[in-house]
Formats: C-alpha cells, sequence, structure tokens
C-alpha cells in the first residue's frame, strides 16, 4: 500500500550535466531575440527554467512583453537543440543514485516523482541520457508553474490523478539540492532532505534548515531509513 511521495529535483540532485545545456540556451535566446542576455553567467540552480528566460534577458533591458511574445518560440527552439546535441557523455550521475532508485522503486509503499524547474521535454530528456527516466512515472515542471512554490501542490495533485491517494504533510519528502528546494517543501509542510552535491556546500544549506541534510545519496539504507520514518526528526 502506497504510504509515500517522493519527489527529487534533477539538476544538481540525480545528476550534472556538462556546459551543454547553457551553451544550447545561449545559442536559442541569441537565435530567437538576438541576445542571450546574461545566460552565460547567470546562476540557474534551483530555478524554473521560464524564469531563468525572463531574467538574463530583463537583465539587458528586454521588456516583459517583448519577451513574452516570443516565448513559446524560445522554449521550442531551446527544447529542440537540446534534444539534438545533449549526448550521454554529458551526463554524470551523481554518487550511488542508480543504487538508490533502484531500491526506491522496488518499494511497494513508495511512489517516486520529479520536482524540477526544467521544463518536461528536456528535463525528461536529461533523464533518458542516462536511462533513469522510467523510475519516474510523472512529475510537476517549469511547465506547470509560474514558480517553483507551485510544484509541489501540482505534484501532490497529478499523483492523486494516479492513484487516488490524497499524499500530505511529511508522507511528502522533497529531494533537492538549493534553498528553493527546502522551500517549496516548506509551502506543503512536506518532509525536505538537502544534498549537497549541487553548488551548495552542507554549511550553506544548512542555513535554509531542511529536515535532513547529506553530504550526498551514497547511504542508500541511510537515506531509505529516512525516507520510511513517519516523524521528522
Ligand atoms: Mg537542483
Amino acid at each position: 500500500m502506497l504510504k509515500k511521495l517522493v519527489l527529487f529535483d534533477i539538476d544538481g540532485t540525480l545528476l550534472t550535466m556538462s556546459t551543454i545545456n547553457r551553451s544550447v540556451l545561449v545559442d536559442a535566446l541569441k537565435m530567437v531575440y538576438g541576445t542571450a542576455g546574461t545566460a552565460d553567467t547567470h546562476n540557474f540552480a534551483g530555478k524554473m527554467d521560464s524564469n531563468i528566460i525572463y531574467e538574463v534577458l530583463q537583465s539587458v533591458g528586454l521588456d516583459e512583453n517583448c519577451i513574452a511574445d516570443k516565448f513559446e518560440k524560445a522554449k521550442q527552439t531551446y527544447i529542440d537543440m537540446f534534444r539534438t546535441h545533449a549526448k550521454p557523455s554529458d551526463v554524470s550521475l551523481m554518487a550511488g543514485i542508480r543504487e538508490l532508485l533502484d531500491e526506491l522503486s522496488g518499494r511497494s509503499e513508495l511512489m517516486l516523482g520529479l520536482l524540477t524547474g526544467n521544463f518536461e521535454a528536456s528535463g525528461r530528456h536529461k533523464l533518458l541520457l542516462p536511462e533513469i527516466n522510467h523510475y519516474f512515472p510523472f512529475g510537476a515542471f517549469a511547465d506547470d508553474g509560474l514558480s517553483r512554490n507551485e510544484l509541489p501542490a501540482v505534484a501532490v495533485e497529478k499523483a492523486y490523478q494516479l492513484t487516488g491517494i490524497k499524499f500530505i504533510n511529511h508522507d511528502i519528502i522533497i529531494i533537492g539540492d538549493t534553498e528553493h528546494d527546502i522551500a517549496c517543501a516548506r509551502v506543503l509542510n512536506a518532509k525536505s532532505i538537502a544534498v549537497a552535491t549541487g553548488n551548495y556546500s552542507t554549511e550553506e544549506l544548512m542555513q535554509h534548515n531542511p529536515h535532513v541534510l547529506y553530504e550526498n545519496l551514497s547511504r542508500t539504507d541511510v537515506v531509505l531509513g529516512e525516507i520510511l520514518r513517519s516523524s521528522i526528526n
């Protein structure tokens, strides 16, 4: 019987990408808008792909309406180019991820999903390259809301549509590598597991008070035990 919903971030948590993601976004924005703004230096971590496009272009003076007019074209151009150019060698799985996903997906009491700022099409491609996409029957993506904090409720609703179960509070576990993952767990009173495999150290993440904090997710038994535990302390 399903008891818990486990939602994973992608970048910095499950895997890390080469510079291909940034270079494709830069090229796509140049093609569509004539400029990539600050995309070559912007901090993408924990942010929604949609918001990143607005931020990098607004920072060089493009106005919101101008960005919005060509947004769908820019999004599709980026996705098409990413699918064409990103190869398996551009992806590195974080330590222990394949073992952890194997273990979690074999547990009948757990449902796995994604909660990510990626657009769905490019995010799914990132998971297909190292062959871990099949672990995630559903997810909440940048396409599903205007801010990351809207995504947990989207994920819970999608899980309900698939299972008939309304997951609440600490039966929802959100695993991610940035303060934004911790913050969006708080929105639903979900349990947050922060992991320092992205751009943020354990010291930096600790300041945002996740329920649990790991250097990495390589200790499968420890992470599994934490996910299955009913209390948060
Ligand atoms: Mg991340």
